[in-house]
């Protein structure tokens, strides 16, 4: 079943001669080490890639060959043989580059979340995979398997250890560890890539992490635990619109999921004054993309988000809402 989609696929990279990469909304190291590993591997076979992202890709991955040339306009007149999804679940994830489906003759959506809805013509959605970069690397295997440059390999690699945290959390599999050796194998320098990726943090963050940790708010029985990023808070850290973007609040979610007794963590982050960007992550009793989804989002079992239409205050009441019926009789 998913080599059959991959030979379709392939056959799609190997007639087309021009194609669109598009990454999700507020991108992270899977979709933007995916759209950057397959973007070389197709160019390297002399065929034309243009990649699209809503929001610009994080500054720690800047490294990342061909990061600088996403675009976020679509021009409806540039017309492409297939345009390949990475990392999206759904066409929402796409903002405002989602209209790019309607420029190419053929669509492909590789991913990983269980949420996925297959909205492409084909649709390769793997959620045993530890990343979309898995994904990728198996179609880079199947279409060259002498393709894998050191810039590929580092590629595939920030999107496996960047959702996986560092090797660490659930979605980590043997075939993860395996395909992360053979890059390490092909050249991947870890201690370099670590660097780059995690021991580079900008002195806001930090500051940021102090007055994030001060917001925790603890539910039910201290089970559920909230933490909080509003404008004022990323003003008060220092951030600046030309500095501040999704890494600079990456990972302080952790702090409130690793407390001991905790189920369920909510990071709220105000994105406008009725707009909240809500991370969810849970340990053992509630599936974090269920509730996400509730909400009109989606993701995995352990890390899953979504965007409520409310301010702070009221996503949070909501959320609790949910949860209570969610975990009602369960702890
Ligand atoms: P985050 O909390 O943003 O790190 O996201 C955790 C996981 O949930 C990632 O795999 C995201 O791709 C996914 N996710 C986050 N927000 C959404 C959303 N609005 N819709 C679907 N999936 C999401
Ligand atoms: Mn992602
Ligand atoms: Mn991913």
């Amino acid at each position: 079943m998913r080599s059959d989609k991959f030979l379709s696929a392939i056959e799609i990279l190997e007639q087309g001669s021009k194609f669109a990469l598009v990454a999700h909304v507020m991108p992270d190291g899977d979709t933007i080490g995916s759209c950057s590993a397959l973007m070389s591997v197709l160019m390297e076979n002399g065929k034309h890639v243009d990649m699209y992202c809503h929001d610009t890709p994080p500054a720690n991955l800047s490294f990342l060959q061909g990061v600088g040339d996403f675009r976020k306009r679509v021009d409806k007149n540039v017309l492409y043989d297939a345009v390949i999804c990475l990392d999206c679940s759904d066409e929402t994830r796409l903002g405002d580059c989602g209209s790019v489906l309607s420029n190419a003759t053929r669509t492909v959506n590789i991913d990983h979340h269980i949420t996925n809805t297959e909205y492409a013509d084909i649709n390769i959605v793997d959620p045993d995979a530890s990343s979309t970069a898995e994904l990728v690397y198996a179609l880079i295997g199947k279409l060259n398997p002498k393709a894998l440059s050191l810039p590929v390999c580092e590629a595939l690699y920030t999107g496996i250890v960047t959702d996986t945290g560092g090797f660490v959390f659930s979605n980590t599999t043997a075939a993860a560890h395996r395909i992360a050796a053979r890059l390490i194998e092909c050249g991947v320098d870890v201690d370099k890539l670590n660097r780059l990726i995690y021991k580079n943090t900008p002195l806001d963050k930090v500051r940021l992490l102090g007055i994030v940790l001060n917001s925790l708010e603890m539910h039910m029985k201290d089970t559920i635990a909230f933490l909080t990023v509003s404008r004022s808070m990323i003003k008060q850290a220092g951030f600046t619109d030309a500095n501040y973007d999704d890494s600079s609040t990456e990972g302080l979610i952790n702090y409130a999921i690793d407390i001991n007794g905790v189920e369920c963590a909510a990071l709220f982050k105000e994105i406008e004054n009725n707009k909240t960007k809500v991370s969810f992550r849970t340990k053992t009793k509630i599936d974090a993309s269920a509730l996400a989804t509730r909400f009109g989002g989606g993701g995995h079992v352990r890390a899953a988000g979504c965007t409520i239409e409310e301010n702070l205050e009221k996503s949070k009441v909501l959320v609790l809402e949910a949860l209570k019926n969610m975990l009602d009789g369960m702890v």
